[in-house]
């Protein structure tokens, strides 16, 4: 073996090497991935079955009707100002104190001023 041709099957040889383990990087990434993705999706279809079993619970202890679910559910999903099926968190300075509270809640968490629709923020 001359020292070019060994030199030259180190080489390839290192390739092969680096190429294999990128490949087992990635596949082992894969897996990962996949199975992250698989347990939030097995938490959220237990979030949505307990949801709705807190639902039936709370309709027929109180009367509640699927009417007064919806209007509750625009009115929270307008708290950010938007009507986007989602709660997207944001600071809101309130017009009575001026102390920041979230956009998740429904008053002033330290006056206690309700917050209009989307008339803050
Ligand atoms: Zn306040």
């Amino acid at each position: 073996m001359n020292l070019f041709f060994g030199a030259a099957l180190a080489k390839a040889l290192g390739d092969a090497q680096e190429k294999m383990d990128k490949e087992a990087f990635a596949a082992n990434r894969e897996k990962m991935v996949t199975g992250e993705t698989k347990a939030l999706r097995d938490q959220v279809e237990r979030l949505c079955m307990l949801n709705q079993a807190m639902w039936e619970l709370v309709s027929e202890k109180l009367g509640l009707t699927d009417a007064d679910l919806e209007k509750k559910a625009v009115e929270v999903d307008l708290r950010d100002g938007k009507l986007d099926g989602k709660m997207t968190a944001h600071p809101v300075r309130c017009p009575q104190c001026g102390r920041v509270s979230n956009s998740r809640h429904k008053k002033c968490m330290y006056c206690n001023l309700e917050f209009e629709g989307t008339a803050f923020g």
